[in-house]
């Protein structure tokens, strides 16, 4: 379909992930009209799908007690509004790394008891799967996994539903002031498409200072990583079990519901590359996957990760999933993942929106909501 030149919303939304969907039937259901922009053929393909698909529900952040609290309450809020799309049908363990651990296991018991974490000790022939001279504790929690392709499926009825113009191969590139609001400019097909619009929120998850370099404002400093995310057929012991390994170089196993495999991650062999955005010097990750897929290194996850549980040795690897992970510098040491959410980004009405973890979603909607929202204008 060829695009007249001209369009107008009330709000644009760049990016078709879970967040800037999530954030179009929002605003949508609030009576604004509303247009979302995906540069790719498909919703929901990039980060909110090439990810571990875990629902947070606190365990994985023990050196940060705002994001556990925060994920507690969150957990209970995403499975009760996208039940249908989540996972809970396996039994989920963390245990904890003797070694090279930055908690111990009494630390962990703390943690989970502070954020009000349902934890137990894990039954014997759990234990048994692991090595016991290198684990130190084994616990059941209760966590699920998500099915993205559901959540994408989901997301695309409540875009119907609500009427939001969903324009797919549709690639934003910049962002300036206009009369009335902003102008968003465009390319579909290689043709130019402008929108007019009073608020555009920048969704784009580790593209985020691709549109603001465009726009010749100031960059946010993001940290990224190129991960790596293996899917694996489990071997028949571990194919009900959801494996989290705490809290250093260590291993997680668990299911992937939009297929019949494990993820399979490695804090230590999962990120390819790690680097620091923080001025229009430093590389974007657009020139980072123009240098394109790197080789997979699930066997040097396999081999690691089998030292602490011998059943890992029988994996089989099925495919991986590379994608660019990001978050604020501001959490390496403590793991945290809080949302960014800038308003007025540079630009009065610009916002820019950083989710970093699917669950977040609500924090974000609160935000939008509590934030002082100017009055909804029809763009000319
Ligand atoms: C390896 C990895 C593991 C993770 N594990 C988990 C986990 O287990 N649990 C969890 O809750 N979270 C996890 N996360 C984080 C989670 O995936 C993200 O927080 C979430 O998916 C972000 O959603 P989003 O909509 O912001 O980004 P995305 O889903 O990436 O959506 C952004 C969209 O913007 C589009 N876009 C970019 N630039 C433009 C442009 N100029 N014009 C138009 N469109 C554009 C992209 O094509 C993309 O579709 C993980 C992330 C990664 C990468």
């Amino acid at each position: 379909m060829i695009l007249p030149a001209d369009h107008s919303a009330d709000a644009a939304i760049i990016g078709g992930g879970f967040f800037g969907c999530m954030i179009a039937c929002h605003l949508a259901e609030q009576g604004q009209r509303v247009i979302l922009l995906e540069r790719e053929e498909n919703l929901l393909d990039k980060a909110s799908y090439r990810n571990q698909a875990r629902v947070h529900q606190g365990y994985h952040y023990p050196r940060s007690l705002i994001t556990g609290l925060r994920s507690r309450e969150n957990y209970t809020r995403f499975v009760s509004e996208f039940g249908e799309c989540v996972h809970t049908g396996f039994e989920k363990y963390y245990a904890i790394g003797r070694e090279f651990s930055k908690v111990n296991a009494a630390q962990f018991e703390l943690f989970c008891k502070r954020i009000g974490a349902p934890l137990s000790e894990a039954p014997g022939h759990v234990k048994a799967l692991f090595d016991r001279g290198l684990i130190e504790e084994v616990y059941r929690v209760e966590e699920a996994a998500f099915d993205a392709r559901k959540l994408a499926g989901l997301v695309k009825r409540r875009l119907e539903k609500n009427q939001v113009r969903v324009w797919t191969r549709t690639e934003a590139s910049r962002v300036e002031p206009a009369s009335g609001g902003l102008r968003l400019h465009a390319s579909q097909s290689g043709l130019p498409v402008g929108i007019q619009a009073s608020q555009v929120y920048n969704c784009t998850y580790g593209d985020l200072n691709g549109i603001l370099r465009g726009s010749g404002l100031p960059l946010i400093p993001l940290k990224h990583e190129l991960a790596e995310i293996a899917l694996v057929e489990p071997p028949a012991p571990l194919a009900n079990l959801g494996i989290t390994v705490m809290c250093g170089p260590f291993f997680s196993l668990m299911p992937f519901p939009s297929t019949p495999w494990h993820s399979f991650s490695h804090v230590r062999y999962t990120p390819h590359a790690g680097w620091n955005e923080n001025t229009a010097d430093d590389m974007s990750p657009a020139e980072a996957r123009a240098t394109g897929t790197p080789v997979s290194r699930v066997e040097h996850m396999r081999l690691d990760a089998l030292r602490y549980m011998p059943e890992v040795g029988n994996i089989i690897h099925r495919k991986s999933l590379f994608e660019i992970k990001t978050v604020l510098p501001v959490n390496e040491k403590d793991d945290g993942r809080p949302i960014l959410f800038r308003r007025d980004c540079g630009l009065p009405g610009l916002h820019c929106v950083l989710g970093a973890k699917i669950d977040n979603i609500h924090d974000i909607l609160d935000e939008i909501d509590n934030a002082e929202a100017p009055p909804a204008r029809h763009a000319a």
